[in-house]
């Protein structure tokens, strides 16, 4: 098969001590009930930046450990799909490098152009041909799950397992998308 897997959130965590709903405040502006992220101003572009500092974004080792496992990978692609707009780009290097993400993966795609995030994330989804994508933004994978239909999404969540339609479930732990 070929998986995808989203970064913030499902390999790197957000910072400690800072709200999640004030970091996803930063990214989304959801007023008129349309899919839509921000591209920060100058400003708040810092702020982010500080926030992305590598000491402030954890990795999530259970799931590191998970896709490194033999039996996981067993004839699997792996792919890297993070929508990270170019004011990141450095912040990302260390932080695939610091991991060694290029090594994990069979391949790695970055949203450097600053298109929005959904969009972005479509277009690769249909041009890898995946055939599972796991993200932890519920609003992005509904949209996603329309889109293509024949892909299986998967919405990481920390509260509830179950169907949410017939090509999009709520999962708890990275390797249910396995099972
Ligand atoms: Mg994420």
């Amino acid at each position: 098969m070929n998986i995808g897997f989203d970064l913030d959130k499902i390999f790197i965590d957000y910072p400690p001590f800072i709200p999640g709903a004030l970091i996803d405040y930063l990214y989304k502006d959801k007023s008129n009930g349309i899919l839509r992220y921000r591209l920060p101003s100058k400003g708040e572009q810092l702020i982010r930046l500080l926030t992305h500092i590598s000491f402030l974004r954890p990795p999530i080792m259970t799931n590191m450990a998970m896709i490194q496992r033999e039996e996981s990978k067993n004839g699997n692609k792996f792919y890297l799909i993070s929508s990270r707009f170019s004011f990141l780009k450095q912040q990302t290097e260390k932080i695939i490098e610091k991991y060694g993400f290029d090594k994990i993966f069979d391949d790695m795609f970055f949203n450097f152009a600053d298109q929005q995030p959904h969009l972005f994330k479509s277009e690769v989804v249909r041009q890898l041909k995946l055939d599972r994508y796991i993200d932890d933004d519920l609003p992005l994978l509904l949209f996603l799950s329309k889109q293509n239909k024949k892909v299986v999404f998967y919405w990481l969540n920390n509260k509830e397992k179950k169907k949410i339609k017939d090509n999009l479930f709520a999962i708890t732990q990275l390797s249910d998308i396995l099972s």
